[in-house]
């Protein structure tokens, strides 16, 4: 990026919180000024939320960056903090989890079923051999006993690695290669779009390549035959047959937690570390502060799958550490209907719902009578989650989902930042469809010129962290180069010239502050359009496109072009009843090329619109551009080994036929 990005979008709407929530908020206006006034002492009381079995000498040691230390010297066991004291404060009646499988089954799952599940799987990985830091991979249908997998490893010290189930047996190949795993844990399979889906046979052929796999644990979900090994133990014949009786031992809060591979959005997945202590701290702190989540009245659901950070920290380790009750569904949201997200959130009384665009776009692709169908009426507070939400989505959700009137929190942040960065407090902050609105107390987020100096309001750039946090990512696994190159390197101490002697960290997406500072994201600093010397961003022309009454949802990337430098080719879903046939099709391009263009500003206005029935996504839902690149720059398509459906691209660039 040559100069700071073109701030084109001008969305003035604001939507104060509910009075009734903002009474009883958990968390008010003052964490800010607390965390201001003195922001290690603010990050030690959220640490006091936990159990810790023996207190720390110090809160950080950032004596060799960007190695960060958090809660020196302390230990705790993250599993007794999610279960154990909850059962001994006298709640293991209290439900933990409303599961719910896609065929329609249903379990009831208290805090004291999930801690005697837990220490059954910690007896069971400890007769198997497994000891603390050793790596244990998790390939798992979204069952109890994906979670119960991951609380056994963090019960025994077990450095755990999930695997979305949907990956295919090279990607789970390379992954338990990374982490050297001992264990995998897996099921026979689960239930997709109506029928099985079977998981063992991947298992099979991935670890057939896995010399450091000794033992495979199935889980029987599906009843479906297969192929049995002297290395694979059944669930049932070996976790339930276990002792419950199980000890949680306290390791230091720098234990290793889990490795996470980011979903490969950009490019070629990166294995997250993170440790113990500071990891479940900001979890849970921004669980009870951004979803401001009632253990008592609450029923929460995030519909993330475990396989992605959102699943961890906000199915897992905050819900969980806050003593939560949350709902967890198995399968997608239109089997066997469309309202499916619907009959759920009524049938449990869902009040939270944290969910991402992708979804949120797709139910606007359905139609408005969907929802229409259903009561929808304990929801108090909605979230999103794992893209920019464009304004009308925003207002679609609100409106469809919300009754018109409940506050929603745009929560940014990324597997490497481990917990919630930036977003508005649901009792404080006067939120805008679009905007991620302002760091959370404890969070110093800024954006940031080519040459990293702050912004002023209305000014844009990249999005970087100027301090450590609790919950941050400790390295690349195996990989302190790559660490360091990624994220470090870009600005401040860790940049080739005069950085300065502070540590920078560079998201890698591009963002602006409004003018009243408010932060707004513009997606990957790697997708952002140089057109005739202006840096545009992807997100504001796709947000312009999803204004228009006719769009559901829109990929934006910039082609190569003779004249411009780049040029605007943008990629267009149309909502439920549009008529695209023929002229009618022909016209609406014209009407939405227009569109932009009157929006934006002339500039934005793009080459090429296509309409199309799909877009192409990573498997945990977000749009992947640079595919769409290769396809407008007719180009061979690059990886695409985490993309959901490769079909899509083959009906894309069909389409695109004599485009160019
Ligand atoms: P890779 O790093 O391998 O390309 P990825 O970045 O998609 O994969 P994640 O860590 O799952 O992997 O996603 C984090 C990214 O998702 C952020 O950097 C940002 O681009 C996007 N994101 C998440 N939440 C939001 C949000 N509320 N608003 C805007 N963007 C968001
Ligand atoms: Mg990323």
């Amino acid at each position: 990026m040559s100069e700071a990005l073109a701030n084109l979008l001008n969305e003035t709407r604001q939507f104060p919180p509910p009075a009734e929530l903002a009474a009883d908020a958990n968390v008010t206006a003052e964490a800010y000024a607390e965390a201001e006034a003195d922001r290690l002492a603010f990050w030690e009381r959220q640490a006091g939320r936990l159990a810790w079995a023996r207190q720390w000498d110090q809160v950080l040691d950032w004596s060799n960056p960007p190695f960060a230390k958090w809660f020196v010297g302390g230990q705790l066991n993250v599993a007794y903090n999610c279960l154990d004291r909850h059962v001994e404060a006298g709640r293991g009646d209290k439900v933990a989890i409303h599961w719910e499988g896609e065929p329609g089954d249903t379990r009831t799952i208290t805090y004291a079923d999930l801690h005697r599940m837990t220490c059954q799987a910690a007896n069971a990985l400890t007769d198997l051999g497994v000891v603390a830091g050793d790596r244990v991979a998790i390939y798992m249908p979204m069952v109890p006993e994906a979670a119960v997998a991951m609380l056994a490893c963090a019960r025994i010290g077990a450095t755990h690695s999930v695997v979305f189930g949907g990956f295919s047996a090279e990607s789970l190949t390379n992954r338990i290669q990374d982490a050297s795993a001992k264990v995998v844990i897996t099921a026979d399979g689960g239930y997709r779009r109506g029928k099985p889906s079977a998981l063992k046979p991947t298992v099979d052929e991935a670890v057939a390549n896995c010399p450091s796999v000794e033992h495979v644990l199935v889980v029987r979900r599906t009843g479906e035959s297969v192929d049995w090994s002297q290395r694979d133990h059944w669930w049932h014949e070996t976790v339930e047959q276990a002792s419950t009786e199980h000890t949680a031992e306290a390791f230091d809060a720098e234990h290793p937690l889990f490795i996470l591979y980011t979903s490969g959005t950009t490019a070629r997945p990166k294995g997250i570390l993170h440790t113990t202590g500071g990891y479940l701290t900001q979890t849970s702190y921004t669980s009870h502060a951004v979803f401001d989540l009632k253990p008592e009245t609450d029923v929460y659901w995030c519909t993330a799958d475990i396989g992605w950070v959102t699943g961890h920290s906000y199915i897992v380790y905050g819900p969980l550490s806050n003593g939560a009750t949350q709902v967890m569904y198995e399968g997608t949201p239109d089997t066997p209907h469309k309202g499916r997200f619907w009959e759920i959130v009524d049938r449990y009384g869902v009040t939270i719902l944290y969910t991402a665009p992708t979804l949120i776009r797709t139910m606007m692709k359905w139609g408005d009578d969907i929802p229409a169908e259903y009561s929808l009426s304990t929801l108090r507070l909605l979230g999103s989650v794992g893209e920019p939400i464009n304004p009308e989505a925003w207002m679609w959700y609100r409106q469809h989902v919300g009754r018109g009137e409940l506050p929603i929190v745009d929560t940014w942040w990324q597997t490497e930042t481990g917990s919630i960065m930036i977003s508005p407090l649901p009792g404080v902050t006067a939120a805008k469809p679009g905007s991620a609105m302002t760091p959370l107390p404890g969070i110093s987020a800024d954006v940031v010129d080519d040459q990293g100096q702050s912004v002023p309001n209305g000014g844009g750039g990249y999005l970087v962290l100027r301090e450590p946090w609790p919950s941050m990512l400790r390295t690349i696994w195996g990989d302190d180069n790559r660490f360091i190159e990624t994220y470090w390197s870009r600005f401040g101490a860790g940049a080739s010239g005069t950085g300065g002697d502070e540590w920078i960290y560079f998201a890698g997406d591009g963002a602006k502050k409004d003018d009243d500072g408010h932060v707004w994201l513009l997606g990957r600093v790697d997708d952002v359009m140089l057109v005739s010397g202006h840096n545009i961003s992807t997100t504001e022309v796709e947000s312009a496109l999803v204004s228009h009454p006719s769009v559901a949802e829109a990929a934006v990337v910039g082609a190569t072009d003779p004249t411009a430098g780049q040029a605007i080719v943008a990629f267009a879903i149309p909502r439920g009843s549009t008529d695209i046939s023929g002229e009618a099709g022909e016209q609406l391009i014209a009407d939405l090329r227009n569109h932009v263009a009157k929006t934006l500003g002339p500039i934005a206005k793009p080459r090429q619109i296509m309409l199309v029935p799909e877009l192409p996504k990573t498997r945990s839902g977000k749009i992947m551009r640079r595919l769409l690149r290769d396809v407008a720059e007719n180009r061979s398509l690059g990886d695409v080994t985490t993309l959901q459906d490769s079909s899509v691209m083959e009906l894309i660039a069909s389409g695109m036929g004599g485009g160019k």
